[in-house]
């Protein structure tokens, strides 16, 4: 019998016990600051776990699935809970019982759930679809109907969903930078091994000593609609003397399915990238906020699997995010590119899951004569959430709302954010709110920084 039909709640019974229901984690809950309901809360929806758990309350009962549907597993709570209460875990483990007992979904959850199991299992019907969506986004098709209002008017959900694909594109950084070089919009990583860009001597402290290898795990959606962030990341990587290798056979990193209750697919999912990463014991290095917290959680998602338990911690160990990576030692600095005020705003994963707070910055900070405008409640969720902006798309966008509103404050016209997520939603929110806003991940202006020292011999425009 597998783990999701033998109750995941109550695997997970220990977790549930260590909440003391102090509340100190409701203010930093975006939906009970949102709702003022206190199911809507950490608090509140441990409580309900455990009345589903003791058999006081149904599974299927509306008063449950209702506000664990509506968490945003940003893992807000997790930060500020003084007891150590896992409730991501938890999360996952309510929504594998509830998918388990087999409840009806409305319309948007069964197309949900049909993608996740017939397209995102599957590897080349993932890069073809990902192929259709970028030649979508290249041809403006996006962008038109969203111009000429025609996706408005026949849903607003298809009007979301199309700003955010138009959003992936990649933002104009640099004033001065030209042509982006076409291996940058094109995934060429799969299935292949790096050469990393030779790096001109300099006198930068981490170019001294041995290269510190490592191996790039790119993600289904970066690798489909933010190669160039991949290819960045090589870069920038390899000109702070750590090459990387992208291995063969890697998949998605399952956190989709995780976060829609298919632990077995997420195990599925899990297990290939274990195997794919058995070559050696190299950190294993995302851009992805999301991703990264998902690899790091194969350790207690494959707990009870016999044969891959201790390989599962093992790679667990090894997952850090790109800023981390390059903090281990200082970042190497770059040249100031002409650039427009920038602000950063937090993935929640990656702040939460992988308690990345200082090194995203670190990295901005190795950006020469950047003009750097705090964003306040930059650690508070987009409203993003994976697929949550399409299936709670009222929640969504009150939580999007008061991110937009204080990205405004800041005067910013460049966003920069550590998950594709984050990114297609504030950029789709910026854009169908009518705000001027470039959205890009950190390593992208690391990137144009280290392409202006000249530190690259083979310039990206040549
Ligand atoms: S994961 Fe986020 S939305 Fe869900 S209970 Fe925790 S803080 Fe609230
Ligand atoms: S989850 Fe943590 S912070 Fe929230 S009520 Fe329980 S013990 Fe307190």
């Amino acid at each position: 019998m597998s783990v999701q039909l033998a109750n995941a709640l109550a695997i997970e019974e220990n977790k549930l016990l260590a909440c003391v229901h102090c509340g100190l984690c409701l203010e930093a809950c975006p939906t009970y600051v949102h709702t003022g309901d206190e199911n809507d809360s950490p608090r509140g929806r441990i409580y309900l776990m455990r009345a589903v758990e003791e058999r006081r309350l149904e599974l299927s009962s509306l008063s449950f699935t209702r506000h664990i549907d509506r968490c945003l597993g940003c893992r807000a709570c997790e930060s500020a809970c003084p007891s150590g209460v896992q409730y991501g875990q938890l999360l996952e483990a309510a929504r594998a019982d509830i998918a388990g007992g087999g409840r009806r979904e409305g319309l948007t959850g069964r197309m949900s759930h049909f993608i996740l199991r017939h397209l995102w299992l599957h590897p080349s019907r993932l890069r073809l679809a990902f192929a259709a969506a970028r030649l979508t986004r290249e041809a403006g098709v996006p962008g038109l109907l969203l111009k000429t209002k025609l996706a408005r008017f026949i849903s607003p959900r298809l009007e979301f969903a199309l700003a955010l694909l138009d959003s992936s594109s990649a933002a104009k950084l640099n004033r001065n930078r030209a042509r982006v070089k076409a291996s940058d919009k094109n995934p060429t990583s799969r299935n292949r091994t790096t050469t990393p860009p030779a790096v001109r001597n300099g006198d930068d402290l981490n170019l001294a000593g041995e290269k510190r290898h490592a191996a790039l795990f790119t993600g289904c959606v970066m690798e489909g609609l933010f190669a160039r962030v991949n290819r960045a990341t090589e870069r920038v990587l390899a000109a702070n003397n750590c090459p990387v290798d992208t291995p063969r056979g890697q998949v998605c990193c399952g956190a989709l399915h995780a976060h829609a209750g298919d632990l077995d697919g997420a195990r599925q999912l899990a297990r290939r990238n274990i195997d794919t990463f058995a070559d050696n014991t190299a950190p294993i290095i995302t851009n992805a906020g999301g991703c990264g917290a998902m690899l790091a959680s194969y350790s207690h998602l494959l707990a009870h699997d016999e044969q891959y338990a201790a390989r599962a911690e093992a790679f667990s160990e090894r997952i850090r995010d790109v800023s981390q990576q390059l903090g281990a030692t200082r970042v190497r600095a770059g040249a100031e590119i002409e650039s427009a005020r920038t602000t950063y705003d937090a993935s929640c994963h990656l702040l939460h899951g992988q308690r990345a707070n200082e090194a995203p910055l670190e990295m901005l900070r190795a950006v020469a004569g950047l003009e750097f405008a705090p964003l306040t409640d930059s650690d508070v969720c987009c409203g993003g959430a994976g697929v949550y902006n399409l299936l709670e798309p009222e929640m969504s966008s009150r939580v999007l709302g008061e991110k937009l509103a204080h990205i405004k404050e800041t005067g910013a016209e460049i966003l920069a954010t550590g998950n594709p997520g984050c990114h297609m939603q504030i950029g789709a929110g910026a854009r169908l709110a009518g705000l001027r806003l470039r959205v890009c991940h950190p390593v992208e202006l690391l990137d144009e920084s280290y392409c202006r020292a000249g530190f690259y011999d083979e310039a990206r425009d040549a």
